[in-house]
């Protein structure tokens, strides 16, 4: 399955196990993991006004305007590193978005994590993040060796400013008003992969490398 290119989308709501899955399945494919979240976070670091701007939005758990985070893609997509596929992680997550990707030369599949709110909102209350290079955790599902320290590089763990309670409902709103109508966009197109995203994460990556086989080989 790895000598043909992954042109892939991963959908889901917040806590869907994108990132985690991502990780897993870039490794594996060869292909990079391109997470629009970490990009937008490393730009709130910079402290420029244009990342002072991102981070009240992400603080308030909405979404970057579309034509910045088009731009932000479409740069990326351009690198060499691209040319056998790569797992677009979290974009395009509007209408305006899938429409601008589809003109950026298109995708592979769109895969769709699915999990309830309920068990997003136990997912990111509990997620952590190493600081330094970004390995993701969970106090209960995936717990480091040794409390807040990530067992890859040492790095302190932290708990993400948009994971708090108040936080996680808003980014589900948005998730529901603006990125949900993409399955429907995507099914409509024949690009849509459903995966059951509430199994532990070696079921999910699992059932995410035979689905995509068989769904690419039936294209
Ligand atoms: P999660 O993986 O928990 O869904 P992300 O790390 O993907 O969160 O995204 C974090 C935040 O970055 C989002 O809540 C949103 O504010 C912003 N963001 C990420 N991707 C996009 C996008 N494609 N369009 C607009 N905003 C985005
Ligand atoms: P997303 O990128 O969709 O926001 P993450 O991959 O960051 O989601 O996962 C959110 C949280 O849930 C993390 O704490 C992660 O360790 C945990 N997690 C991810 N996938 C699973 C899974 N299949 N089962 C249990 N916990 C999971
Ligand atoms: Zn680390």
């Amino acid at each position: 399955m790895v000598d043909r290119s992954f042109r892939l989308i991963f959908l889901g709501p917040p806590g869907a196990g994108k990132g985690t899955i991502s990780a897993m399945a870039a490794e594996r494919l060869g292909i990079p993991h391109i997470s629009t979240g970490d990009m937008f976070r490393a730009a709130v670091k910079s402290s420029t006004p244009l990342g002072l701007e991102i981070k009240e939005i992400l603080a308030r758990g909405g979404l970057v305007p579309d034509a910045l985070t088009i731009a932000l893609v479409k740069e990326r997509l351009a690198q060499p590193d691209t040319v056998r596929g790569f797992i677009l992680d979290g974009f395009p997550r509007t209408v305006p978005q899938a429409e601008a990707l589809e003109e950026l030369g298109g995708i592979d599949a769109a895969v769709d994590f699915e999990v309830s709110d309920e068990l997003v909102v136990f997912r990111l209350t509990g997620r952590r993040i190493c600081g330094s290079c970004g390995a993701i955790y969970h106090v209960a599902n995936k717990p480091p060796q040794q409390e807040d320290i990530c067992d890859r590089c040492g790095g302190r763990l932290t708990i993400r400013n948009d994971d708090r309670p108040e936080t996680v409902h808003a980014r589900l709103a948005a998730y529901h008003a603006e990125t949900e109508p993409l399955k429907s966009w995507y099914g409509a197109r024949g690009l849509l992969l459903t995966i059951d995203g509430a199994p532990d994460a070696e079921t999910v990556y699992r059932s995410f490398t035979v689905r995509l086989e068989h769904f690419l080989a039936e294209r």
